[in-house]
């Protein structure tokens, strides 16, 4: 079985790379852009050049005709003097048949030649000219544009002999070779400057890309002090400064994370301790049956704090990982009437009053369990940090900018230094009174990220005389949706 080696691998991911994708398709396009000016640009240069040459020729061509234009028959005489009035014109071949094809003057041959006429020609030019028809023929011979015509001359509808022209034109051919290599040099010169800077940037990229995927790993690996360059403004820039938001992001969630797990151990700590604590006290000495029984209760009420804390716990756990219900248009009244019934006992217990002023109508878009649990915790809050013989009550009022909730108490108030914390997980302001309450700093935080959840906003006050008001503001519910469960 053959091993495979890192630079295997390497090579494997190179090809598979995107990059590679991209610096293919640029070079494919840029090869089929550079043959098509090799292939069509010359071949246009070709094709007007043979046109003009063509009309060039032809145009000659007809000169001659004309000069014949005043005789009826040819002979080597009268073809010579007519030849003489046009031969002006720079022409390498010139050449006069008639009708039979027999030679009655060609400019090649030695002038005053006698005894042409014996020679027939038949160059296929001259004999479609002798038919009656225009013949040219163009053609890109050696390093010359050989250009051959042959035009008919006709007296009375009667075709009485041919004119053949041939020209040699090196320039021209020339002119064409030059253009043709001057493409093929610039194409070779392009192609190239297009592999070299394809390979820049495909480097260029892939440096880049490379350090994403060590800050990628490193922060799978728990270092979130991974970062990446944020300089520039394309896409590798932006996607720089989105990781590096989400390296932070993950930080502090991290630090938040580790926090709160060690402040849950060190609230359940302490319970426990206790517990633990009465029991070897209850094992260990010989106690009358009324201290043991203060000391059992003291384990359950102990153990009460535990189930309440762990149900705490639990319920923050949920708000964390579970995702948000579907909110639903609520009428405030029952659910807060729910709550009052509730602490009832408690708000007995110390002595307080608890009232309510909120219209039954009253209907607010939230997850009915979530509105409980946010009044119950900020009712509970106004009852345990309140004085003997005050009160708690709650306020609602509707306007078209939504639903107001208050809950005020008359108890010792929250100071302005402490306000801003007061909702942070385990969290207390006055840490002996709200342990001997049963706290552990949860139930605002609870409260604060329900309100989050239910799109609402949450605020706190003094109230006038003493005393906390908690503000709570929902977005009011369309007319339409007014239909509660
Ligand atoms: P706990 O479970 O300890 O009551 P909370 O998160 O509900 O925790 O409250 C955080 C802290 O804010 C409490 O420890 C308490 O000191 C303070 N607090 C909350 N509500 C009130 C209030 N209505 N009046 C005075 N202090 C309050």
């Amino acid at each position: 079985m053959g091993t495979i080696s890192s630079s295997d691998i390497r090579l494997r991911d190179l090809l598979r790379s995107s990059q590679l994708r991209y610096a293919a398709a640029y070079l494919l396009i840029t090869s089929a852009v550079l043959l098509f000016l090799n292939i069509y640009a010359p071949l246009m240069i070709r094709r007007i050049t043979f046109s003009s040459q063509r009309n060039a020729i032809m145009d000659k061509a007809q000169l001659f005709v004309s000069a014949f234009s005043s005789y009826e028959k040819l002979d080597e005489k009268n073809v010579r003097t007519a030849v003489q009035s046009v031969k002006v014109l720079h022409t390498a071949r010139v050449v006069v048949t008639d009708a039979g094809a027999r030679c009655l003057y060609d400019s090649l041959e030695p002038s005053g030649r006698e005894g042409q006429a014996d020679r027939l020609v038949f160059y296929p030019e001259l004999t479609e000219a002798l038919e009656g028809n225009d013949a040219v023929y163009i053609r890109y011979e050696g390093n010359e544009l050989i250009s051959k015509a042959a035009m008919p001359i006709v007296s009375y509808n009667r075709t009485i002999g041919a004119v053949y022209l041939m020209e040699r034109d090196p320039d021209q051919a020339a002119l064409i070779a030059g253009l043709q290599r001057t493409i093929l040099w610039i194409s070779i010169g392009l192609g190239a400057l297009v592999l070299l800077i394809s390979a820049f940037f495909s480097v260029l990229f892939s440096r880049r890309m490379g350090k994403v995927f060590v800050s990628v790993r490193k922060l799978h690996g728990g270092d979130y002090s991974a970062r990446l360059p944020e300089r520039g403004s394309d896409e590798l820039a932006r996607l720089g400064v989105a990781f590096n938001e989400l390296a932070q992001r993950l930080h502090h969630s991290e630090e938040v994370r580790k926090q709160f797990v060690s402040n849950a151990s060190h609230e359940l700590k302490t319970p426990l301790a206790s517990i633990k604590l009465l029991s070897d006290s209850i094992l260990q000495n010989e106690m009358d049956p009324a201290t043991t029984r203060e000391f059992v209760a003291d384990i359950g009420s102990e153990a009460d704090r535990l189930t309440r804390l762990s149900a705490k716990l639990l319920e923050l756990t949920r708000l964390d990982t579970q995702p948000v219900e579907q909110l639903e248009p609520t009428q405030l009244y029952p659910v807060a009437d729910r709550v009052l019934r509730m602490l009832t006992p408690l708000a007995r217990r110390q002595e307080l009053r608890l009232s309510m002023d909120c219209p039954e109508d009253c209907i607010l878009r939230a997850v009915p369990d979530d509105l409980y649990q946010i009044l119950f915790n900020l009712v509970e809050n106004g009852i345990k940090y309140n004085i003997p013989g005050g009160f708690v009550a709650v306020t609602a009022a509707s306007s078209p900018e939504g639903v107001v909730i208050s809950v005020e108490d008359s108890g010792m108030g929250i100071p302005d230094s402490e306000k801003p914390h007061i909702f942070e997980r385990f969290y207390r302001v006055d840490k002996a009174r709200s342990r001997k309450a049963g706290g552990a700093g949860l139930g605002l935080s609870i409260v604060w990220d329900m309100v989050q959840r239910n799109k609402g906003s949450i605020s706190v006050s003094d109230r006038p005389g003493g005393g906390s008001r908690f503000r709570l503001c929902f977005p009011p519910v369309g007319p339409e949706e007014v239909t509660p469960a």
